[in-house]
């Protein structure tokens, strides 16, 4: 039997840690795309300019200030995503945060709040948002994963929480696809952004000498920026990628990482 999903008239997204960097951009593509979005991070006033050009694109914005590893904010932010600009169908999960220390050096808060921000929140705001989805029989949810995934020296809590998202992506893939559901995760390799930024400011190099010494393992000739990432994530919550579901796309300039 075949069974026909149809994306709802007006679609509503939910873009978590939008207020700059790659989720700014994923806010304004899905914005350009005709979403309606509704984006989360930690300061509701920092996402201003996200919000301005999300209503440049002629579509309704909702900026607020929601602490996504916390069970009773995202609850109460879904809630109001779903009075104010209608049932949130498509979701990104790209909050995100790092705590880089070699193992003898981690602590366990180190460990536990990197794996609250990237892992658990994409459990409760997939929990939060996919009864909306359900009813609508149809969404979109799209997992920021990172190549970190595969290793890297000192991000032992950041490599174990976005390779745990790329295992939800995969499960959720499967328990959610006959509801009309994909669920698919983009893992960036090196994106300039204020958290590589901060990375080479935590290592005393200028960012440039960062920039440089990333380039040896990217084949394209350039570092990734922001809208490299909106490009695939696009892809994935455009209507006509229905049967595209539990994949990880690397986008890093290279093969893998
Ligand atoms: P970013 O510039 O540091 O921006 C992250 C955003 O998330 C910030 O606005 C931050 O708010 C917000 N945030 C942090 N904790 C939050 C929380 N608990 N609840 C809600 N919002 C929260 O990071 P980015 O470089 O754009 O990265 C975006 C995503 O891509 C992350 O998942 C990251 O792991 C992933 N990624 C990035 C790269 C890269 O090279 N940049 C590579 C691979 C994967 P504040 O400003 O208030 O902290």
């Amino acid at each position: 039997m075949t069974t026909i999903f149809t994306a709802p008239n007006h679609k509503v997204a939910i873009v978590t840690g939008g207020a700059r960097g790659i989720g700014a951009a994923i806010a304004t593509r899905l914005a350009a795309d005709g979403h309606h979005v509704a984006v989360f991070d930690l300061d509701a006033d920092a996402c201003a300019e996200t919000v301005e050009r999300i209503e440049t694109a002629g579509r309704r914005a909702l900026a607020l200030a929601v602490d996504v590893s916390n069970e009773d904010a995202v609850v109460a932010g879904v809630a109001r995503v779903a009075e104010e600009l209608g049932a949130p169908t498509v979701l990104v999960n790209n909050a995100g945060i790092l705590r880089d220390r070699t193992l003898a050096k981690m602590t366990l808060d180190d460990w536990e709040v990197v794996m609250a921000v990237n892992l658990r929140s994409v459990f409760l705001m997939c929990r939060a948002v996919q009864p909306h989805m359900r009813s609508a029989r149809w969404g979109r949810i799209v997992n920021l994963s990172s190549t970190a995934a595969l290793g890297v020296i000192g991000e032992s809590n950041y490599s174990a929480a976005k390779a745990g998202v790329q295992g939800i992506t995969r499960t959720l893939a499967i328990e959610l696809g006959r509801h009309g559901i994909t669920v698919n995760a983009v893992a960036p390799g090196f994106v300039v952004t204020d958290m590589t930024r901060a990375v080479a400011a935590r290592m005393n190099m200028p960012f440039e000498d960062m920039v440089t010494d990333m380039m040896t393992g990217i084949y394209v000739g350039r570092p990734g920026v922001p809208d490299d990432i909106a490009q695939a994530v696009a892809f994935f919550t455009d209507e006509r990628s229905g049967f595209v579901t539990g994949q990880v796309l690397y986008v890093a300039g290279a093969p893998r990482a």
